[in-house]
């Protein structure tokens, strides 16, 4: 008989806060040492109270709003009660009764198609901390502690293992330019819940859960081995299936049982009343909705179409900033496909030779318009712009001032271009005679020592131009 899969995801998201869900410790990955990013309220002293981070509303919503979901304009917080040591109240601040986002819907390209997958609802919770073994002692950070978290919770409607991925990796770049959270290896951690069915069959089997998978290759690999047992066990009865709660171990690829699938009563919910209920009004709603991106297949298309390469657009769909700078410089006149080489290659190279990252990129759109259009209306060449560019980047310049302070547009006669050029050739006259007598690479020598003299004054063209027309006569 062929049987077919059925899965369900409950995804954890780790949001892009400065600080924490209920106080003001600072938020994901901004801790060096265990335990130095803590305090009274997020390590569970007696009598702390939560202080609602806004941001993390805002975030939550524009998740929902990027997975068309209906928005809560009532939301409430629930106490979830069980012990361990990680979880310093000994109840985790989540949302049971009013979950901020309900019935969403975000579509796949897969190989069968396109499919649906429905999403049942995103909540807002506290992340637990962690427990650190240390030789043969336990100890315990709480820098993780209520990081700010949102659940993705899908109906299960997922038929393969490439349809899970296809949706983690659709999540990952939607969350990354929406600026909702980094995605970062660990930042993205889900719970798969899997069962199968005799093909043609229209109820569900029993399901079994697989915990806290935080690696892609893992949950393909989980999501085999799993399926395969359930067939093995109803095909072949060679166990009973139940519901349980299970592990995924990498080292055998396996899962193993960790206890029977535990129920809401166990946990024993009710209202946190130390919080009040979030209302989110019309204007609030329209701020976040103004604010949240295209959908990022539409932008995907978008820079293709405008010539921008696969490795551009991989790396402007994974940085929102970039991206957005991009959009603004474009609707300030710039061709598309040029801006993209002045943020990705060049204005890259200056942030990497500061030892940054695209991500802290920090011009605005204006400046960096201004540059491009000193390029490309042939005021000054590439060579000055990327240095005003540089200027702009590390010591916040304004460009064209820069730019005449510097000189950098004054146009040079070719005469005496050439006058500095004929200079240059004699001072390098053995560069020239090996270029004369065959060796072709001396060429690139003569013209770096007249791009030296003439101090990027003059255009690269134009010096590539005299320069040809002197040494191959
Ligand atoms: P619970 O409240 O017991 O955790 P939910 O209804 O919230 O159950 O479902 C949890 C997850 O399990 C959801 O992602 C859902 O899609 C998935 N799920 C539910 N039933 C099945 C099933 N028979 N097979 C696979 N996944 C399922
Ligand atoms: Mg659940
Ligand atoms: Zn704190």
């Amino acid at each position: 008989m062929n049987y077919e899969m059925v899965i369900g995801l409950e995804t954890h998201v780790e949001l892009n806060t400065k600080s924490k869900i209920f106080c003001s410790c600072g938020g994901h990955s901004s801790a060096n040492e265990p335990n130095d990013c803590v305090c009274p309220a997020c390590s569970g002293m007696p009598g702390m109270l939560p202080v609602m981070n806004k941001k993390v509303v805002e975030l939550a919503v524009t998740a929902g709003l990027m997975l068309n979901c209906e928005i809560s304009r009532y939301t409430t917080f629930d106490k979830k009660n069980y012990y361990y040591p990680d979880l310093p109240c000994a109840y985790q601040i989540t949302q049971l009764n009013h979950p901020i986002c309900t019935n969403g819907v975000v579509t796949l390209k897969t190989s069968a198609g396109k499919r649906d997958i429905r999403i049942k609802q995103i909540h807002m919770e506290e992340d637990a901390g962690k427990l650190v073994h240390v030789g043969k002692a336990t100890c315990v950070d709480f820098n993780r502690t209520s990081v700010p978290l949102i659940e993705i919770v899908t109906q299960p409607d997922f038929r393969s293992a490439e349809e899970v991925l296809t949706y983690l990796n659709k999540l990952k770049s939607m969350f990354r330019s929406g600026g909702i959270s980094e995605c970062e290896e660990g930042a993205m951690r889900c719970d798969v819940n899997i069962s199968v069915r005799p093909e043609g069959s229209t109820e569900f089997g029993v399901r079994t859960e697989i915990k806290n998978m935080a690696s892609f290759e893992a949950i393909e690999k989980a999501i085999r081995f799993e399926v395969q047992r359930h067939i093995d066990a109803i095909e072949f009865e060679t166990e009973e299936l139940v519901q349980e709660t299970r592990r995924y171990d990498d080292a055998t690829g396996k899962t193993f049982a960790m206890r029977n699938k535990e129920t809401e009563a166990d946990y024993r919910y009710f209202p946190d009343a130390n919080l009040m209920p979030i209302i989110i009004d019309d204007e609030w709603l329209e701020q976040i909705k103004a604010a949240v991106p295209e959908e990022v297949d539409a932008k995907v298309d978008t820079y293709k179409e405008a010539g921008i390469s696969e490795k551009e657009v991989d790396m402007l769909i994974a940085n929102h900033n970039a991206s957005k700078l991009l959009d603004e410089v474009v609707s300030l006149g710039c061709g598309a496909k040029n801006v993209a080489g002045w943020i990705l290659t060049d204005a890259v190279s200056i942030l990497r030779k500061n030892g940054k990252l695209l991500g802290d990129l920090d011009i605005s759109a204006e400046d960096l318009a201004a540059i491009i259009k000193l390029v490309d209306d042939g005021e000054i060449n590439r060579v000055s712009g990327r240095k005003i560019l540089a200027a702009v980047i590390e010591e916040g310049v304004d460009p064209i001032a820069y730019c005449k302070d510097n000189k950098l547009d004054e146009k040079v006669d070719t005469t005496v271009i050439e006058e500095i050029m004929d200079k240059v050739l004699i001072e390098n006259a053995q560069a020239l005679e090996d270029y004369r007598n065959g060796k072709v690479k001396a060429k690139q020598a003569l013209f770096g020592a007249c791009m030296r003299a003439l101090k990027n004054t003059a255009d690269t063209d134009i010096i590539k131009e005299l320069l040809e027309r002197k040494i191959d006569n």
